[in-house]
């Protein structure tokens, strides 16, 4: 088993919980690109988006709520972004899906 969020997700490699439960599991990007930068992933690996069917849609609903979740905890009211980088046109550099929640300071658009 390879993949690196798997990894971290087993606790091989060392990482910043933020959430955890059942099905995902929440953490710090290590690079991170705002104030608030959190990555929420599932347990079970997934490649991304894309790989996603008819019987991940429960997890896919979960992993936006465990996102809304956190950012709540972390009184980002002011709002926040969530993102789903997907496949190579989209920017995806680690190929297990993750969301990720970005916050603490004001977003532009459109993204680059
Ligand atoms: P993406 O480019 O959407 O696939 O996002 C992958 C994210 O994982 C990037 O924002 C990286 O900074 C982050 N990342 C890579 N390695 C680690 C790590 N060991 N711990 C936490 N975040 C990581
Ligand atoms: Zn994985």
């Amino acid at each position: 088993m390879s993949c690196l969020f798997c990894k971290i997700i087993d606790g091989s490699i060392p990482s910043a919980t933020v959430y955890q439960d059942d099905l995902c599991y929440a953490f710090a990007d290590i690079h991170p690109q705002a104030p608030v930068h959190l990555l929420v992933a599932p347990r079970a690996h997934l490649v991304s988006l894309d790989e996603a069917d008819g019987e991940h849609r429960g997890l896919l609903g979960h992993l936006l709520w465990a996102a809304a979740h956190i950012a709540r905890a972390k009184a980002l009211g002011k709002g926040y972004r969530v993102v789903i980088n997907t496949g190579d046109d989209g920017g995806q550099t680690v190929d297990h899906l993750h969301v990720h929640l970005l916050g603490g300071r004001s977003m532009t658009w459109p993204p680059g």
